[in-house]
């Protein structure tokens, strides 16, 4: 497996591949490498002649200086983990290969897609999200590029960036691999006790449960119930809603089938953690 640390080596090795036609697969990921992501670079190695992964952890999306210092780091074994499933190349580059001084910050208006959720909770989080998925995409221009559903409000505004600058680039929104119990694996799981990882279970089965609920009650009564069951292990929930799985707009009423999305975010043991379901 080949391992790119700066953009200069990266650009010229992907030109030269490139003019042969090999098609190549890109996966972004912050590392702390879990089967969820492995799932992503799985399906690009299937669908392309060349994988590429970006292992790094971009300060610009955390707006919780905490959060970024805690985040795990395990480069060696990322590393074992991407060569077990095929990978041709990692890229691990550092700040200054990512953001070199004077580099241009991009703008891109993401309108109501940030007003709500993960937005207004993580001031500057997709904006972050924004300029280092620019600059990978800039520098990687690949054919198809993997992200997960688990981080759906992530996805949409990966969409609306693909809209307006790279057009050619496919995307491939992938489903969330979940452990056993139901929780989505998550590089923050690392960080929880036993008890967390049980408690944090739950998230699921409220998930499911409002699901299940759907074709029985009204949305309103479904999420609240949702809540409760969360509530009642002592889970710190930050919100439970349900949205428009195309525009995000949160809604009082269940949308037609599949366009419901139910989005959470909670806190336990102090780690903060997202998921979703779509029906
Ligand atoms: P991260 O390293 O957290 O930035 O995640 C890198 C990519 O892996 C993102 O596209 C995530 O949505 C995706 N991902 C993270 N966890 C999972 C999971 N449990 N299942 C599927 N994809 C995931």
């Amino acid at each position: 497996m080949q391992i790119f640390n700066t953009q200069i080596e990266l650009e010229g090795f992907l030109s030269k591949i490139r003019k042969k036609g090999i098609k190549i697969g890109f996966v972004p990921t912050m590392g702390a490498l879990h089967e969820g992501h492995l799932d992503l670079v799985k399906k690009s190695v299937e669908e392309n002649d060349y994988t590429l992964v970006s292992i790094y952890v971009n300060e610009l999306q955390f707006n919780n200086p905490i959060d970024f210092n805690n985040y795990p780091i395990t480069k060696e074994d990322d590393i074992e983990m991407l060569k077990q499933v095929s990978c041709d190349a990692v890229f691990m580059p550092s700040s200054e290969v990512m953001y070199p001084k004077g580099y241009k910050k991009i703008s891109l208006e993401l309108g109501n897609l940030v007003d709500v959720f993960e937005g207004p909770l993580r001031p500057g989080h997709f904006d972050g999200v924004v300029q280092v998925v620019y600059r990978l995409f800039d520098y990687i221009k690949p054919n198809t590029a993997y992200f997960g559903l688990k981080d759906y409000q992530q996805c949409m505004v990966i969409k609306a960036l693909k809209n307006q600058f790279f057009h050619s680039i496919h995307l491939v929104f992938c489903p969330t691999i979940r452990m056993e119990t139901g929780l989505a694996m998550s590089s923050r799981n690392k960080r929880l006790s036993p008890l967390g990882l049980i408690e944090a279970s739950y998230l699921y089965k409220a998930l499911t449960t409002i699901r299940d609920l759907s074709i029985h009650i009204e949305a309103f009564d479904a999420i609240n119930y949702g809540k409760l069951l969360l509530q009642k292990r002592q889970i710190e929930v930050e919100y439970l809603e349900l949205a428009n799985a195309d525009t995000l707009a949160p809604g009082k009423r269940w949308f037609r089938k599949n366009k419901n999305i139910v989005l959470l975010a909670v806190n336990i043991e102090g780690v903060r953690l997202i998921d979703n379901i779509g029906f």
